[in-house]
């Protein structure tokens, strides 16, 4: 059975008090407006993922979640699975003292500005982060020095069994924009934040916005980085080439395009759909950009965004 089955929708509809839509076309889920039709569940409650997750694993449909589609290139067949869409109704903010808890839910940008507005540092950085919470804290996502991993406490799952978990941050593994969460939903996290000066908060903030708006192509479909960086985090690097944007710079490759889909003239390491860009050409382009800066510099680049296959499967080696 799939997501897309008369009688799968029917069960699903049954069991949520959230939308579930057919024939959905989930390129408006994803920040490169790509990708064809599938069923979608859009959550009302937290209730709704762990009933939809059993009915699947019960039907063997397998399922697929997205946040706000900011890290995936989603295939232009559509899905098979059902795509769980984690937003409102998972978006809730609760705060004792220095302890936050943001719902999966909250888009990340609105988080940092909620918990800085009201004095609070650690999350102030992903203001220029377009994804979700839970999809901040699945990929591990970081910038200006820092990361999920560094401010979450723990983290509330749920899993095929239906059933809620509470992990706390040291049975999370950790590592560079990843998390280990997979086969689970993050439904919120508890994050430690530090208070801060308002002054020292607000300047901060005004300057990663600088920074962002610089060097990001914010008028053109993109997914952000392309490709993880060879050696880690880069912000502010001074020399180079060492991060996957200045090794495709080096390359020559600004600029160069594949179909609808061109590396950004502005950020070698951004992707942008022109306009007309399918999953496929975005994938040729990822797969000559790789040969030609292997042949070059004999560095492998792997894909930091997640390439989703149509039954919600990984494409990426991890
Ligand atoms: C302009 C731009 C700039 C960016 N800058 C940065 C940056 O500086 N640093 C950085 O790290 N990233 C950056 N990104 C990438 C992206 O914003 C982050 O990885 C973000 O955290 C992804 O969140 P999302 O909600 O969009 O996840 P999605 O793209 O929807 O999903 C990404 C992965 O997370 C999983 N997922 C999503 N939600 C959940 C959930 N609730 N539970 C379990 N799994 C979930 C999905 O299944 C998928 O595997 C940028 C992207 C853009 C477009």
């Amino acid at each position: 059975m799939t997501a897309r089955d008369p009688e799968f929708v029917a069960a699903l509809r049954h069991r949520v008090a959230g939308k579930v839509r057919e024939s959905e076309p989930v390129a408006r889920f994803s920040t490169y407006r790509i990708g064809g039709p599938a069923t979608v569940l859009l959550p009302a409650r937290a209730e709704d993922v762990g009933a939809a997750l059993t009915l699947a694993r019960d039907a063997g449909v397998p399922w697929f979640t997205i946040g706000l589609g900011s890290n995936i290139l989603l295939p232009d067949e559509g899905l098979d699975a059902l795509v769980i869409r984690i937003g409102k109704g998972l978006d809730r903010v609760t705060q004792r003292g220095e302890s936050w808890t943001v719902g999966a839910g909250l888009p990340a940008p609105l988080a940092a500005r909620r918990t800085a507005e009201a004095g609070f540092g650690g999350l102030h950085i992903f203001v220029g982060v377009p994804g979700s919470v839970g999809g901040g804290v699945y990929m591990n996502a970081g910038c200006h020095g820092g990361d999920w991993a560094e401010v979450v406490e723990r983290v509330t799952v749920v899993d095929e069994t239906g059933q809620d978990t509470v992990l706390n941050r040291g049975d999370i593994p950790f590592t560079y924009r990843r998390s280990g969460l997979e086969g689970r939903v993050v439904l919120e996290a508890t994050v430690r934040l530090r208070q801060e000066e308002q002054k020292h908060l607000d300047e901060a903030i005004a300057e990663m916005f600088e920074w962002r708006q610089s060097g990001t192509p914010f008028n053109q479909p993109c997914c952000g980085s392309v490709f993880k960086n060879p050696a880690g985090p880069s912000w502010k690097q001074e020399s180079g080439p060492s991060t996957a944007g200045q090794l495709i710079e080096a390359a020559g490759l600004k600029s160069f395009s594949v179909g609808g889909a061109q590396v950004s003239p502005m950020h070698a390491n951004y992707f942008v759909n022109t306009g007309s860009a399918t999953s496929a050409d975005v994938k040729k382009l990822i797969q000559h950009v790789q040969g030609v800066v292997h042949e070059r510099f004999g560095v492998r680049l792997e894909p930091e965004v997640k390439l989703i296959g149509t039954r919600g499967e990984y494409q990426n080696k991890e």
